[in-house]
């Protein structure tokens, strides 16, 4: 692992010195400039100073699912009848710009366990925080050095299906809110279930043409009749699991939340969607294809304009069924091998 960070580090360095790479931080782009239907400018300020770098070559947006549609339609790209609304002169009519966002909702179902230890007390208490901090500075050990979630699991939610449609990650506390409320007081785990083919899709919508306004993000998570079984399947699997297989029952697993008295898959679905959180893989909004709705061509090149290509997880058609980063990272290499050959 450390080697790892090492190693990248090593490699961020040489790169950096590069004699025809520049790096440019603090910086936040306002929009590109076009000549005609060629992109030939990005405009950005840095340390609030507006500041412009002209292309010889190409522009290549990266600013993931929720900034690439969102410079792309303050520059005019998108769909025309809602950018002229926002006073934004049209560059080229795309409609596709922003549409198709999907994500892997994750569903946080709640079990209070007996026998054994979660992280809940420890993390509530400030003494348990410091032996969480000497663990981490005498034996480089202990949840300072955990990822997000330390086990993971996939299933199929249909024994019929080719391929799991399922995916867990399991985290050994529970909080009502992750991010925003304290773990609970009692010891309990959050097997989190994500259906990894979802079928909901939402949209990135700016509402100012100043790209220092957040874009509108609507999800429409759990809004098709089939996202909505695969749901009421995925927390039914769970509680099978925790509660009736042999390795949980020693552990006496009592269901926090939704409740074992929730039996009704739409009541299920509904109440588990009160608690129910990204899992931060959006992905889409800029989507390869052929289609009318399509952003990017097989070349990544955004279609009907020149100069200009999205390398980053906006333009997957589809999410890839399982998490995002490293999927976007071969899209970056794939994106790179274009560049080159071209
Ligand atoms: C909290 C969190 C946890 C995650 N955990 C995992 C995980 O465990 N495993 C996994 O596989 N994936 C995980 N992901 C998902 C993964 O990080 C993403 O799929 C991946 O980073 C997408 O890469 P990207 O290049 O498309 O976008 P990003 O990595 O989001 O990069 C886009 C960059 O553009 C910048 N940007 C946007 N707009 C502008 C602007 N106008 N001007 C200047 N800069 C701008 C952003 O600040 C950002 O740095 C996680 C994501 C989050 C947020």
């Amino acid at each position: 692992m450390v080697s790892g960070v090492v190693l990248q580090l090593d490699i961020l360095i040489q790169l950096k010195n590069r004699d025809n790479l520049k790096i440019i931080t603090h910086a936040h782009v306002k929009k590109i400039n076009f000549e005609n239907k060629v992109a030939k400018e990005v405009e950005f300020w840095q340390d609030n100073d507006l500041k412009k770098v002209q292309v010889n070559k190409e522009i290549i947006l990266s600013l993931g699912a929720i900034g690439s549609p969102q410079i792309l339609q303050v520059s005019g790209i998108g769909n025309a009848e809602k950018l002229k609304k926002l006073g934004i002169d049209i560059v080229h009519n795309l409609n596709g710009v922003g549409e198709n966002l999907h994500d892997h909702l994750m569903l946080r179902p709640v079990y209070k366990i007996n026998g054994i230890k979660s992280l809940n007390k420890k993390i509530n208490s400030l003494f348990g925080n410091l032996m969480i901090g000497l663990e981490y500075i005498f034996n480089r050990s202990g949840p300072m050095t955990m990822g997000a979630s330390q086990l993971c699991m996939f299933a199929k939610s249909d024994s019929s299906l080719e391929l799991p449609d399922l995916q867990w990650h399991v985290q050994p506390m529970s909080m009502d809110t992750l991010g925003a409320t304290k773990n609970h007081e009692f010891h309990a785990f959050t097997p989190t279930v994500s259906n990894i083919k979802p079928t909901s899709r939402g949209h990135v919508s700016i509402v100012d043409k100043d790209s220092r306004i957040y874009a509108k993000i609507k999800q429409n998570y759990l809004s098709t009749d089939n996202d909505r079984i695969i749901a009421a399947k995925g927390l039914k699997l769970t509680r099978k699991i925790i509660m009736e297989s042999k390795t949980f029952k020693k552990y006496t697993p009592e269901e926090y939340r939704p409740g074992v008295h929730i039996n009704n898959d739409e009541e299920l679905v509904t109440e588990a969607s009160n608690y129910a959180q990204t899992i931060f893989h959006p992905v889409g909004t800029c989507k390869m294809g052929n289609d009318e709705m399509s952003v990017v061509d097989e070349k990544l090149k955004v279609r009907g304009l020149d100069n200009l290509r999205v390398i980053d997880a906006s333009i997957m058609p589809k999410i890839t069924s399982g998490n995002t980063n490293a999927p976007t990272i071969m899209i970056a290499e794939k994106g790179a091998d274009m560049i080159l050959k071209q």
